[in-house]
């Protein structure tokens, strides 16, 4: 019976439509962890800011259900922000934190308002990317208790598991601390208004991972891979960890595709060609760009300098670029 009314709940949150982006609350992954348990109905509604109606909306669906006797519906939401994103990988070095500084850099460069949360407990270098060295976060006082104060850099909010860590130290943290300071470090940052909050990720599909995408509402994660099959097949792992738990995939960026000849400007594809290309059509996730190696990446993000804001036009700001034109067309009717 249960089987039944799920389906029959599912029907009825399907109806719900998120008007800009045109489609159902449950294919976007906003509903999650739904279960009916003697005649109630329990869910978890994931939204930004500016999407607090659909509650409202839910209940009023789920008012018609006749055998059902209430509906509690957990609100999952980062205050201020609007739409939250995930960056993640398979596993480490194949470029995912330089594209999470880069597609927020270039986002904020669209005009929109930035924050980036580096949440990679095992290797947390986004501050040197944007120039920041160990710098003190400030705690602040709020009516809804003690904050976190995200440090201000290149127009980009910034908070960092790195910044509360010793330098150099290695972040040692497992089981249920590991939890709880993931827990307090999505809830407890003072973003004020955000447009978008980029999260990167840890790599893999451990519990650090797994912990970030139950306990923050995010709306869709985009998958950093390098074009050699066995980082490709660390991707397909974490694709289906993401539409496990109901997240969409927004799409996949393949880095260190290929190596531009300074002489000539002809394409070496150093690590192979068609990975990206190949995961994208088997996974039905749509390939948002291909970026070369470039040195300038490289030194960029060892002096805080972002390639994406660059005054130079090189190929890789361009695709940086490119993606975050998508994405906020995409979003920014919606906020
Ligand atoms: P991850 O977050 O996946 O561990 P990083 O973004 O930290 O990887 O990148 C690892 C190293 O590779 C960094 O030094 C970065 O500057 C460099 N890097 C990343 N992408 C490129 C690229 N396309 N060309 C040159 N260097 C790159």
């Amino acid at each position: 019976m249960t089987i039944v009314y799920q389906q029959e709940v599912v029907e009825l949150l399907k109806q719900v439509i998120e008007p800009t982006l045109k489609n159902d609350i449950v294919s976007l992954g906003m509903v999650r962890n739904l279960r009916i348990v003697d005649d109630y109905v329990y869910l978890r509604l994931c939204i930004g800011s500016h999407q607090q109606q659909f509650k409202t909306e839910v209940e009023a669906k789920l008012s018609a259900l006749t055998w059902c006797k209430k509906t509690y519906i957990q609100i999952c939401t980062i205050p201020g922000v609007k739409i939250t994103l995930g960056i993640s990988s398979g596993k480490g070095g194949v470029g995912k934190s330089t594209t999470a500084v880069n597609i927020a850099a270039a986002l904020s460069l669209q005009g929109a308002k930035v924050g980036l949360l580096d949440a990679d407990v095992y290797g947390p270098n986004v501050p040197q990317m944007l120039g920041l060295g160990q710098a003190d976060v400030e705690v602040i006082q709020t009516p809804t208790g003690d904050k976190f104060l995200p440090l201000e850099v290149q127009g980009i909010k910034l908070m960092s598991v790195g910044l509360l860590a010793e330098k150099n130290r290695p972040l040692a943290w497992r089981g249920p601390v590991l939890h709880k300071i993931i827990t307090q470090f999505i809830n407890d940052v003072e973003w004020g208004e955000l447009d978008y909050l980029l999260i990167d990720l840890p790599p893999g599909t451990g519990d650090a991972q797994i912990t970030i995408i139950q306990e923050s509402p995010i709306c869709g994660v985009i998958l950093v891979t390098t074009p050699q099959q066995v980082a490709v097949a660390d991707v397909r792992r974490n694709i289906y960890m993401f539409r496990q738990v109901g997240v969409p995939v927004l799409g996949i960026v393949e880095n260190m595709s290929y190596l531009i000849c300074g002489d000539c400007g002809s394409r070496t594809y150093i690590f192979g060609s068609g990975g990206g290309e190949q995961l994208a059509a088997e996974l039905q996730a749509p390939l948002l760009g291909q970026i070369p190696i470039d040195a300038r990446i490289c030194s960029g993000g060892d002096s805080g300098n972002p390639i994406a804001t660059s005054e130079q036009a090189s190929p890789a700001s361009e695709v940086f670029r490119k993606i975050a034109i998508a994405l906020h067309t995409n979003f920014t009717t919606a906020i």
